[in-house]
């Protein structure tokens, strides 16, 4: 991958079976310290694991005085030198310097990441740095962790991966909440007074970003069997809150001949998957955020993975609310939406670990869900877990044309513009079902995070799109 095969990644250098090699590393400096005996410790960092590589640097080199005492932390620097066995606990090896070259320079006066530890709100002003950090590094590599499972755990199940629009002129929900997509002259069009035409804009009608792929998937499940979609969504909730955010990933699967019951069962194995792999390739992250981030994480997550979920219909889910002696903010009353406290208490004091609700009245939730026989619920499925609340949301989808209707008329949809999803159900209707997780709650749950800005790497949020 490289020309010159002596170049290893610091993940490689830190391992035992590297002693007694000659190699290169590239790295940035952490810390450095001067010992007394004329040499110096270079802690050195290149992001491909957690932990640091203690370099030696012998006071017998080069350019020790002129440029190794000056190194501090952000320096970037190019090491050759040989793998050893170390006496230091927590480290098996070091690297014992013949060479260190510098390639940038990092003023100690303004870089902006001393040693000093600076809050997550702070580090958000420097998105652009933060990055560098213990923390963002390991949530950036157990980001993609996850990313690779959910890859593996569909491919392996043989599912495909579809891509959706991501401008799209239909709203999902039948709610709004949505971000325009324009090319007309806003600001020209409101100086000369003239209204707004959307025959004249791009695509000749509203669009809008996409807040989910569901329904382009179900086309495609429709005909290929097991497929799943990944990718940015937005929706413009002006939610401030820990667990929302304007633009994330959601990852949706969507399967034929699939009823409720077999979309719970491929929820709790998926996100069982994401934790076994989190635990098992990202033991030293993990460790991390287990003394830095939340204490007992791990444990939790791996009791999760040896339980059975739990599952609850949303009525018994009420019953359970009502008899709590809790104060909840908002009022519990069969019919209306479940708030975060009450998802909240439902899975941390209840349940004491995920639960899966299902059966929501019909009310509640879009049109494209299926009625259920008592006419009032519907075959719905959100999984809470501890932390977050609701992760993954799903449902079995309505697959019989005059009840599809008739729900899309009750929501007043307009009928034209979703002729293309009713059609699946006039030509070879099949019961069908998935659900949608999102990337960056599944983030938060794994690593303990509290905000949800510090889970993506440029967050959008109300008034913040910078960088
Ligand atoms: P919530 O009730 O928490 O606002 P929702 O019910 O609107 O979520 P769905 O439409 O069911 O969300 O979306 C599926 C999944 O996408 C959710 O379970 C959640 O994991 C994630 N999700 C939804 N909205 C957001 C958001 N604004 N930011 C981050 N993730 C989100
Ligand atoms: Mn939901």
């Amino acid at each position: 991958m490289t020309h010159n095969d002596r170049w290893v990644s610091i993940r490689e250098a830190r391992q035992e079976t590297s002693v007694g090699k000659t190699v290169e590393v590239r790295g940035w400096v952490r810390t450095r310290r001067d010992s007394k005996a004329g040499f110096s410790f270079v802690e050195l960092n290149d992001g491909s694991c957690f932990g640091n590589l203690q370099v030696v640097a012998p006071g017998e080199l080069d350019n020790y005085a002129e440029e190794v005492q000056k190194l501090t932390a952000g320096c970037s620097v190019v090491v050759v030198g040989k793998i050893e066995a170390s006496p230091a606990k927590g480290q098996a090896t070091e690297l014992h310097a013949q060479s260190v070259r510098v390639l940038g320079w990092c003023d100690g006066e303004t870089y902006p990441l001393q040693k000093k530890r600076h809050s997550f709100e702070k580090l958000r002003e420097w998105a652009h740095l933060r990055a560098r950090t213990n923390t963002f590094g390991a949530v950036t590599r157990v980001r993609n962790q996850i990313c690779d499972s959910i890859h593996n755990f569909f491919q392996e199940n043989e599912f495909y991966y579809i891509q959706t629009p991501i401008i799209t002129a239909s709203d999902c929900e039948g709610a709004g909440e949505m971000f325009r997509v324009t090319s007309l002259d806003l600001d020209g069009l409101a100086k000369s007074g003239r209204p707004v035409n959307y025959e004249w804009d791009f695509f000749n009608k509203p669009t809008y970003l996409t807040v989910s792929g569901q329904l382009e998937a179900e086309t495609y499940a429709t005909a290929l069997g097991r497929v799943y979609t990944f990718g940015p969504t937005f929706r413009a909730e002006n939610s401030n809150t820990s667990r929302h955010l304007a633009e994330f990933w959601m990852v949706e699967p969507e399967v034929a001949f699939f009823e409720l019951a077999d979309n719970m069962r491929l929820a709790e194995a998926f996100l069982k998957r994401i934790l076994t792999d989190c635990l098992q390739q990202c033991d030293e992250d993990m460790t991390f955020f287990e003394q830095r981030i939340a204490p007992g994480v791990i444990e939790q997550l791996t009791r999760v993975v040896e339980q059975p979920f739990e599952h609850m219909t949303y009525t018994a889910a009420i019953e359970v609310l009502e008899g709590s002696n809790e104060s909840f903010e908002y009022p519990i009353r069969w019919g209306a939406d479940l708030q975060a406290e009450h998802e909240r208490y439902l899975t941390e004091k209840h349940v004491g670990g995920p639960v899966i609700l299902t059966d929501y009245p019909s009310t509640i939730k879009p049109f494209y869900m299926r009625v259920s026989d008592d006419g009032k619920t519907v075959a719905a499925m959100d999984v809470l877990v501890p932390g977050v609340g609701e992760i993954i949301g799903g449902s079995q989808r309505e697959e019989r044309l005059d009840v599809l209707r008739r729900r899309m008329q009750e929501a007043e949809l307009d009928m034209d513009e979703y002729a293309w999803y009713v059609d699946l159900r006039r030509f070879g209707t099949v019961p069908h079902a998935g659900f949608g997780l999102g990337l960056e709650r599944a983030v938060q749950y794994v690593t303990g995070m509290a905000n949800i800005r510090d889970v993506i790497p440029f967050p959008r949020t109300p008034g913040n799109a910078d960088f």
